[in-house]
């Protein structure tokens, strides 16, 4: 790790009340807690302490940090170029990005928009479907269907499709458009889906479909809109639907894309292809903002024999070489790397270690998937004090809302996620 240097009172004064951090008050500050190194599984605080990390910075790092290979692979990238418009020019790390994309994403998915983060790709996906339904001559359909529960991202577009209650939806109605929503899908992961349980998903498509482009969610598992597994069976139900309704169907798949399910893709545990699909987060293993958003040759000639002859969207660091270098050597590492093994290995110590913790009066339900472990709280989890707590048993774990839950990097050790565990069982009973 790197050697240690301080941070003043003042410093950490200038955090709290000059510099906002994610959906935090700047006259109300919780306490943060400053990070000076990080390495393997472990985040160095600038006290000297420790702490595993069980959150892989948001579902990132999924081989930890300071990762060598990747260290050099960007590096390498800078010496030659940090940046360069995408805009008439390309460069080599971008087609091996794309390349690698088309590569391993469910079948048909073969053109690749690179965009600045998960928040973009998904108001990418969206214009896509509003683009490619004017071009069908259908204009008046540019509506989305979704199920609630989801989270989506924090711009605009991305916003009006998260949860309608307990998202942003409250604060922003006036601001954003009106959109389509059914429950979430009831049955487990474990779970099949019989036949009675689609009346009223049927009866969703019959009335709203003809006013929508398409239907998005997150495949298999909702993440922080309440880190929700749910059955494979209802996943190829609305394939199945939408292809009855003549909808696209959009999978926001970043935060499950890479392995995280235990699939490299979430969809592969319904065996579908979406007709657009997002990937983020783990894409770059938590080195530079990069997100995708990859469709099929149908959408993207439909969409380029539009009105507008071509796809209305293009960021200033779309394609950025550095981001795209990370990406390339974060996905090689993946793919050349026993993750199946480790992520049934790290399912495997969760299903153990966790169900055993719902005698706590305080919990509602555990649920584990791959290398996610998640604690539904019967309350809302004080974060401040039980962040402070995990601080002090040496592990980094930030619940929200009434969910305690794990993400740890793929290459975590089973001592390291045995105190993971460890620690949220302390918790409990402290
Ligand atoms: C994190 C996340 C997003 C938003 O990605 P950002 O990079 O934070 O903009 C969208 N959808 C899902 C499923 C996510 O987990």
């Amino acid at each position: 790790m790197q050697p240690t240097f301080n941070f003043s009172a003042e410093d950490l004064a200038f955090d709290k009340y000059n510099v906002w951090h994610p959906y935090t008050s700047l006259t109300n500050p919780l306490p943060t807690y400053p990070v000076i190194a990080t390495s393997g599984v472990k985040l160095k605080l600038a006290d000297g302490r420790e702490l595993i990390d069980g959150m892989s910075s948001w579902w990132t790092a999924i081989h930890g940090y300071n990762v060598p290979e990747i260290n050099q692979a960007v590096r390498d990238q800078m010496e030659k170029m940090s940046h360069v418009m995408f805009g008439g020019i390309t460069h080599r790390s971008a087609i091996d990005l794309c390349k690698k994309l088309v590569e391993i994403a469910p079948e048909g998915l073969e053109k690749v928009f690179l965009a600045d983060s998960g928040s973009v790709s998904i108001e990418v996906a969206m214009k896509m479907a509003v683009q490619y339904r004017h071009a069908k001559g259908q204009p008046k359909r540019n509506k989305f269907m979704t199920i609630r529960g989801g989270y989506h991202g924090d711009t605009s577009g991305a916003m009006s499709v998260c949860d309608p209650h307990r998202g942003m939806h409250c604060l922003f109605s006036d601001f954003l458009p009106q959109h389509f929503f059914t429950a979430r899908p009831q049955r487990r992961f474990e779970e099949g889906c019989p036949d009675e349980d689609f009346a009223e998903l049927e009866q969703f498509f019959k009335v709203n479909a003809n006013k929508c482009t398409a239907f998005i969610l997150e495949p298999i598992m909702q993440g922080a809109g309440g880190m929700w597994l749910y059955s494979p069976d209802y996943l190829s139900k609305i394939r199945d639907l939408c292809d009855d309704y003549d909808l696209l169907l959009i999978a926001d798949e970043i935060a499950t894309a890479f392995g995280r399910t235990g699939k490299l893709f979430a969809c592969e545990h319904a065996g579908i292809s979406p007709d657009i699909l997002c990937v983020g987060k783990a894409l770059t293993g938590g080195y530079l903002t990069q997100a995708a958003t990859l469709t099929t040759q149908h959408v993207a000639k439909t969409i380029c024999s539009g009105e507008a002859g071509v796809f209305m969207h293009g960021p200033t660091y779309m394609g950025n070489p550095l981001a795209c270098a990370a990406a390339n050597k974060n996905l090689e590492l993946l793919l050349n790397s026993n993750w199946q093994g480790r992520v049934a290995g790290i399912e495997r110590q969760l299903k153990q270690e966790l169900p055993p913790l719902a005698d706590a009066h305080s919990v509602r339900d555990v649920r584990v998937l791959g290398a996610i472990g998640v604690l539904e709280m019967k309350k809302t989890v004080n974060v401040p004090d039980a962040q402070k707590f995990f601080v002090e048993n040496g592990v980094w774990i930030r619940p929200f809302r009434n969910l305690i839950y794990m993400m740890p990097p793929y290459v975590i050790k089973e001592n390291e996620l045995g105190k993971l565990t460890k620690a949220i069982a302390n918790y409990l009973h402290h």
